[in-house]
């Protein structure tokens, strides 16, 4: 079955959100093709690792008649949803990509290649190891929403060291692409492993930002869920989100890790397209390493037909 089958007609209409271009054509939350465009550039670093692309210095030795002398950076767009307000990059990296760009995500060599094009970066980097201080605010978000005891799939948890109710869960289950080994207590499992039972929570947190086809991956995420199971789902809410109303895309002119900038309405919309039922919803305000964001949270379950 196809991405585009397989999300479930409910409540809402179905919109059919493609999911197999490499340039996107359509809002990757609402499927809507009023999409405003301006010109950027895709960050050397995500370029060269996930695409092999590195930028260059074009000369007269290069023998181009036509192209004028100067640097090469890979070109991309901006792209933002005039129907749900997603601002988005326009290229949607492939399965072998994503591997490429996250295996031993912030280990050795992406630290080193990273510092190569971004100086300064491995220091910033060890800033970011210890874990989150606002996790416990994450267990008081969830908390009336759960039944215990509780049963735990992170998905994209990296090693566990940041999930909520981790020392509070007879299962804890981990799915990741970064290989990396789990804290105690905590197993990683397969796609086929997660997908083989359901679980009282689902954590999905920092990741939606990074996926090409978002409602691709919530779909998957309902066959680890039951009538009883709640999905926790937190993005970043960007500056640029936070901050400006009208011409987003004008604003973004460069694209790294996060490629889905979502304002609470198009999260919201690509949580309905995707089959869930919002529960509750809240801005977060925190502090990483000493620099201060905010996150949006949000509560789901499975939508009963
Ligand atoms: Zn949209």
């Amino acid at each position: 079955m196809s991405d585009k089958e397989s999300i479930e007609q409910g409540a809402e209409p179905y919109i059919p959100v493609v999911s197999d271009e490499r340039i996107a054509s359509a809002c990757v939350c609402c499927a809507s093709k009023q999409l405003k465009s301006s010109p950027a550039v895709l960050m050397p670093f995500v370029a060269h690792r996930a695409l092999g692309w590195e930028p260059v210095v074009i000369d007269e030795s290069w023998g181009l008649k036509t192209i004028k002398s100067g640097n090469a950076y890979s070109v991309c767009r901006s792209l933002c949803c005039v129907e749900c307000g997603l601002l988005f990059l326009d290229i949607r990296f492939s399965p072998t990509e994503l591997a490429q760009l996250y295996h031993d995500y912030r280990g050795e060599q992406y630290t080193s290649l990273r510092e190569f094009y971004e100086p300064g970066y491995a220091m910033r980097n060890a800033a970011l190891q210890p874990e989150l201080d606002y996790v416990d605010r994450i267990e008081a978000f969830l908390s009336p929403h759960l039944k215990f005891p509780l049963s735990i799939l992170d998905w994209g948890g990296d090693t566990g060291k940041n999930t909520p109710f981790k020392g509070q869960s007879e299962v804890f289950d981990i799915h990741d692409i970064s290989s990396k080994d789990p804290v105690d207590g905590a197993r990683i499992v397969s796609r086929a492993e997660a997908f083989s039972r359901s679980y009282r929570l689902v954590v999905c947190s920092n990741v939606l930002e990074h996926i090409p086809y978002p409602a691709s991956l919530l779909n998957d995420l309902k066959n680890a869920m039951d009538a009883d199971s709640v999905l926790y789902i937190d993005v970043p809410f960007e500056d640029l989100m936070r901050n400006h109303e009208i011409e987003l895309q004008r604003l973004k002119k460069h694209w790294h890790e996060h490629v889905n900038f979502f304002s609470e309405k198009s999260l919201s919309k690509l949580l309905q397209v995707s089959g869930f039922e919002i529960v509750a919803s809240a801005k977060l305000r925190v502090s990483v390493a000493g620099v201060e964001l905010y996150i949006l949270q949000f509560a789901c379950k499975l939508r009963s037909a």
